[in-house]
């Protein structure tokens, strides 16, 4: 049966549909009915094919106080999915459409999206606390006792049906195969964009890339495309080196076999004063700091993407940043959504971009708890987790 033939049956109802529940921080998460409203103006209802694993989704699974932890909450940000119906004032998405949800806003509209300077939405970004860009605390969830459930990150993907404001949602070629797609949802854009947009990292240029996930090997991945000459990587669980190799790594280190020197002092070895440039991708401050010392005097820069807990202060040697390092951080690879997926999606079909070493593991959605656990033990980059199947 075509995929979208029960769509127009639920058209302006509610849908009651199964979703992976996070009740409480680090418990496993629950398989519950759920009802999904339709989607309100400017949003529009998805039925998701497939999600993964990102770390992020761990880091506020453990999250147990602050305003950002919620619960029951429906965790997921990286998926493909299918338009099951729009709400109104929504041009560009029709039922049917294959799209992305981008946890990141691209609103189009505010200074700051028009502008080609940064990624960061005026409008949208700043708020990490409503569950709906437009309407605040409104969820569209709703658990079989009526309680609302807390959105994640605007996408709430770990359900067969989540609803998606329109600054977060961009319509994909359907050539390119779903799992793959999904991919480019968040922890890959946002390292090969990071080496891309926010780096801008040239050809011949070293590089050194601190935590092997997904997001550290498409730093790698991205710089490689642009050309680099030496791309170092930087991690503790030695299995990652192999892997790396697909990803354009060409040398690494273990930094618990430095002896008495410090990583970056073994980069600046390497590299005959340190690197042009350095991401972290681990989401660690004392990480971060090594990578920041890493890099060349004078000219060294550092890309911070790894998100650590509580967004924790950093602290830096004002020495080593007055010897002309710079250092910034980014979400989403320094992209717009709307902009860039669809490059980085051609870049896929014409073969140039490797997002297949990228999927390491396929689950069926009861098996979701699986994939926490091998992400937790440092044996998956990404988890596809497959909602029909
Ligand atoms: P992951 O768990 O797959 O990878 C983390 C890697 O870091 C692992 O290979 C691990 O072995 C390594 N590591 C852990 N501690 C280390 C240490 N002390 N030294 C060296 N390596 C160490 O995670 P991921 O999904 O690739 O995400 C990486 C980070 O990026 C997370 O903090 C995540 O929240 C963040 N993230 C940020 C953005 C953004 O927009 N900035 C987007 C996605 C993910
Ligand atoms: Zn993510």
């Amino acid at each position: 049966m075509d995929k979208t033939s029960s769509f127009s049956i639920h058209k302006g109802k509610p849908i009651r549909c199964k979703a992976a529940l996070c009740r409480k921080a680090r418990e496993a998460l629950v398989m519950e009915e759920i009802q999904v409203d339709p989607p309100q103006a400017y949003e529009v209802r998805i039925k998701i094919i497939c999600t993964s694993l990102c770390h992020t989704d761990v880091t506020f699974w453990k999250l147990d106080s602050g305003p950002l932890a919620r619960f029951p909450r429906i965790l997921g940000h990286e998926s493909v999915g299918l338009v099951e119906s729009v709400g109104e004032h929504v041009d560009g998405f029709k039922q049917g459409d294959v799209v992305l949800p981008v946890f990141h806003p691209n609103c189009e509209e505010c200074k700051d999206c028009k502008s080609s300077k940064s990624n960061w939405c005026a409008r949208y970004a700043n708020d990490f606390i409503s569950n709906t860009r437009r309407y605040g605390m409104a969820s569209r969830f709703k658990d079989s006792t009526g309680e609302d459930i807390h959105h994640f990150l605007f996408v709430s993907s770990f359900s067969e049906y989540t609803v998606v404001d329109i600054a977060h949602l961009v319509k994909i070629s359907p050539d390119i195969p779903v799992q793959k797609a999904a991919l480019l949802s968040c922890g890959v854009s946002t390292g090969v964009g990071a080496a891309w947009k926010v780096a801008n990292v040239e050809e011949g240029s070293t590089v050194a890339v601190f935590g092997l996930g997904a997001v550290g090997l498409a730093a790698a991945e991205g710089a490689r495309l642009r050309g680099a000459a030496k791309i170092i990587g930087v991690d503790l669980n030695p299995d990652k080196f192999e892997l790396g190799k697909k990803f354009g790594f060409t040398d690494f280190v273990n930094p618990t076999l430095c002896g008495e020197k410090k990583v970056s002092e073994v980069i600046k070895e390497m590299t005959g004063g340190g690197v042009d440039y350095s991401f972290e991708c681990v989401g660690l401050p004392s990480i971060l700091s090594e990578a920041f010392i890493s890099t060349r005097t004078g000219s060294g820069k550092t890309v911070m993407l790894g998100m650590g807990k509580h967004a924790a202060p950093i602290s830096l040697g004002s020495f080593d940043l007055l010897s002309g390092r710079t250092i910034c951080g980014s979400l989403f690879g320094g992209l717009k959504s709307k902009l860039d997926i669809p490059v980085l999606v051609d870049h896929y079909l014409k073969k140039e971009l490797n997002l297949d070493s990228f999927i390491t593991h396929e689950l069926k959605f009861q098996e979701i708890n699986k994939a926490f656990e091998l992400l937790e033990e440092g044996k998956t980059l990404r988890c596809i987790i497959w909602m029909d199947k």
